[in-house]
C-alpha cells in the first residue's frame, strides 16, 4: 500500500515551489529595463533615481523597497547609477540600474 504523503513533505514541496516562483520572478525582474547594467533605465537626472527606485515593488512579495545605497558606477565606459535596494518585507536585495540621460546642454 503506498504511503500517504506526510503533511511535512507536502509543506516542503510547497516551499520549494514558492522558492522556484521567487527565483523566476527575480530573473524576470533582472530581464526588465533597469534590472541589469546592460539594460539601464533612462532618467533625466540623478535626482529622480532614488524616488523611482523606491517606487518599484519587490518582485518576490510586492513589498516596498528601501534604498540601501545609491552609487555611481562605470560599466563598459558608460556611467551608470546603481540603486541598491532591500525589500522591507522579505529582506531580499537587488539593484536597479539607471543611465542619466541629460536633456539639453549641461
Ligand atoms: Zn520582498
Amino acid at each position: 500500500m503506498p504511503k500517504k504523503p506526510r503533511p511535512r513533505a507536502k509543506r516542503r514541496e510547497a516551499e520549494r515551489a514558492g522558492e522556484k516562483l521567487k527565483a523566476a520572478r527575480e530573473r524576470l525582474f533582472q530581464l526588465e529595463i533597469g534590472g541589469s547594467p546592460e539594460r539601464p533605465l533612462s532618467v533625466a537626472s540623478a535626482a529622480v533615481v532614488e524616488a523611482h527606485a523606491e517606487s518599484v515593488p519587490c518582485p518576490c512579495c510586492q513589498g516596498k523597497h528601501e534604498l540601501v545605497e545609491h552609487v555611481a558606477v562605470t560599466v563598459s565606459r558608460v556611467r551608470l547609477r546603481e540603486a541598491r535596494l532591500r525589500c522591507r518585507q522579505c529582506g531580499t536585495r537587488r539593484s536597479l540600474w539607471f543611465r542619466i540621460h541629460a536633456v539639453g546642454p549641461n
